[in-house]
Parts: structure tokens; sequence; C-alpha cells
């Protein structure tokens, strides 16, 4: 294959979301009026780097609630909590600080008001992925996990006439929508959620992909194999056309054989990676040749969370900004 014209195309949107961004800087500034140690339950967003930077600082990532010493700070993270969480924290007297992301709320939300309504409701997600054990945790009785189309034979409901889907926020659209149109041959009357679960930065970021990979012969993701998001920009460059597409936590996992006659790499990140290491591949491949970078943009986004409301009371009564605006060295 030709490889004179080496360049790279460059995924608009891409990295941190609202939600990321919010949890991170919620870390930051914790650690900021506490001062360390500051638990976080679970990996704050599902990114290697973010999260080895902030241990650095001095957080300490748990897995359970129990880890944490009574009366301590914990943060919970972005992917969100069941209920029996925030009682068990109450129990432990800790100090929380709930870092959910509020598009991640909104899905909890609407599985607390179909469950009410006793709708049998059917949350298209991974088993075991830690949103989709906060979402179901909100009520167990009345939700049933649906990992994929495949999944969908095996699914029973108590009344056909009363079934709803909600989602995990970061799937595959065009996956999901599969589930979908089956469960809806299955059940005709299969209500749909009030908005798009599937939240707005991962759409985004598979819309810039979708776009980009006819043209690409790499595709190479910035992010880390526990992050849905990421995993799934992989999926959708390939089902679209890449060539080829990895998923890596840093540039020096790039494989120069991957650039083997290779004349367009394609080039994006998950949700919860930061800029900084995008730049770091941007460099990696410059050095090889792909200085040429041109960003495809699919989309403009400016969404900005205000932090959680426990901390922006602290903040306030400390006189200090509440604002959701990094200071330097944050994260970025
Ligand atoms: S990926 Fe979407 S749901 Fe998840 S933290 Fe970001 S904005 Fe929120």
């Amino acid at each position: 294959m030709q490889t004179d014209h080496k360049r790279v195309l460059l995924a608009a949107p891409r990295g941190y979301c609202a939600g990321v961004d919010r949890a991170v800087v919620t870390v930051e500034k914790a650690l900021e009026l506490y001062g360390p140690p500051v638990y976080v339950r679970k990996q704050i967003v599902h990114n290697k780097h973010v999260v080895s930077t902030l241990e650095k600082r001095g957080a300490i990532f748990v897995d359970e609630t129990q880890e944490v010493p009574e009366g301590a700070t914990v943060v919970f993270s972005a992917h969100g909590v069941a209920p029996v969480v925030h009682d068990e924290a109450s129990r432990l007297q800790l100090k929380t600080i709930d870092a959910t992301c509020p598009l991640v709320t909104k899905v909890h939300r609407e599985a607390v008001r179909f469950a009410g309504e006793d709708y049998d409701i059917l949350l298209i997600g991974h088993e075991g992925h830690e949103e989709v054990v906060g979402t179901s945790g909100e009520a167990p009785e009345h939700i049933t996990i649906v990992d994929n189309p495949d999944a969908v034979e095996h699914v029973t409901v108590r009344d056909p006439d009363k079934v709803v889907w909600l989602s995990q926020t970061t799937l595959s659209v065009d996956e999901t929508m599969e589930t979908v149109r089956r469960l809806r041959e299955k059940f005709p009357n299969l209500q749909d959620p009030p908005s798009d679960d599937i939240c707005y930065a991962t759409q985004n970021r598979q819309l810039a992909v979708k776009q980009m990979a006819p043209d690409t012969d790499l595709m190479i993701v910035v992010g880390s194999r526990n992050s849905s998001n990421s995993v799934r920009l992989v999926e959708v460059a390939v089902e679209h056309g890449a060539q080829a597409g990895y998923l890596v936590d840093y540039a020096d996992e790039i494989d120069e054989a991957w650039l083997e006659g290779v004349a367009t790499v394609g080039v994006t990140s998950g949700a919860s990676v930061p800029e900084v290491l995008v730049r770091d591949v941007l460099d990696w491949l410059a050095a090889r040749g792909y200085a040429d970078v041109k960003p495809v943009v699919a989309a403009e986004e400016s969404l900005l969370f205000a932090l959680p409301m426990e901390l922006r009371k602290e903040l306030k009564a400390r006189g200090q900004s509440d604002k959701m605006r990094h200071d330097a060295g944050s994260l970025h």
C-alpha cells in the first residue's frame, strides 16, 4: 500500500466528558479541602492514568465501603452506586461525596419511577459493570439485565404490556438499537425510556469515529480496558471500515508493526481520558512521519456540570470558589 501521504485524522469530540471532568475535579477539591487521604470507592473514572495520578496526590481507592475507616471521607465514583452503598456509608458514619454523573443519576431516577409503577425494566448493559450494578440496585426485583442482542431470546417478563427498556450510558448506539429491535419483536408494547440513556458524550465520540473510520487504515483509541465507552470506540471503528483498531493506555503501548503499510491513522480517546495522553500519541506518531493532523469534528460540546452539592457547601463555607473550573496542575 502507498504510504507517502502519512496523515492523522483526529476525532472531535474526544476525551473528557462533563461527568468525568466533574468526578476528577471532585477528588482534587476534596484532597485540597480535607487533605490526604481521601478515600474513593472504586476507580473514580475508568482510566489508569487518572487513578494513578490521584493516588500519588493522596487518594486511596477501595473496592468496598467497609474498607474505609469509620468517620473518614469517601467519594463515590462517576458510575454511581446502589442505595445499599449509601446505607452502608451512613452506618459507618462516613462523610460521603457523591460524584455520580448526573446522567447516570437520571437513569437511576427512571428505574425508581418505573419500578414504582410496577413495570418490568429491561436494563440493556454489561453484567457486572459498576454502573449497571448501581442502577439495578435501585430496584433489583423489577430489573432484568440484557447484556446483548442475543440475550433477548432468554428474557421473560411478568406482563408484556408493562415493560420498559433503559440502558447503561456508555454502550454502542447501534448494538443497543439492535437489542431494542429484538426486544420489541418479542414485546411489541415495549416502552421507550423518556429520553436517551446512552449519554451525549458516548454518542458524539462514536459519531466522530463513524465519520473517520472509512478513511482510516488504523484507529488508535486512547483509553483503558475497563472503560466501556473506550472499548466501544474500537468496535465502532472496525465495524465502520477502519482496517484495524487498537486500544492503548499510553503512547508507548503502540506497536510499530501496526503502522506497516498505513497511510491514515485515526486517533480518538474515551470519555475518561485526559488530553495529555492523546498529545503523547500524536507526538509518537509525528516522530514516525505522521505529522499532518486533520481534525474531524462531529459535534460541539459545552456541557459543564456543577460540583456535587456536599462539596459546594463546604467550599462556600470556607469562602472558596465552588465553580467547576480546573486549577493549573489539574488532570487535563
Ligand atoms: S460518559 Fe456520559 S454518563 Fe458517563 S460520566 Fe461521561 S457524561 Fe456521564
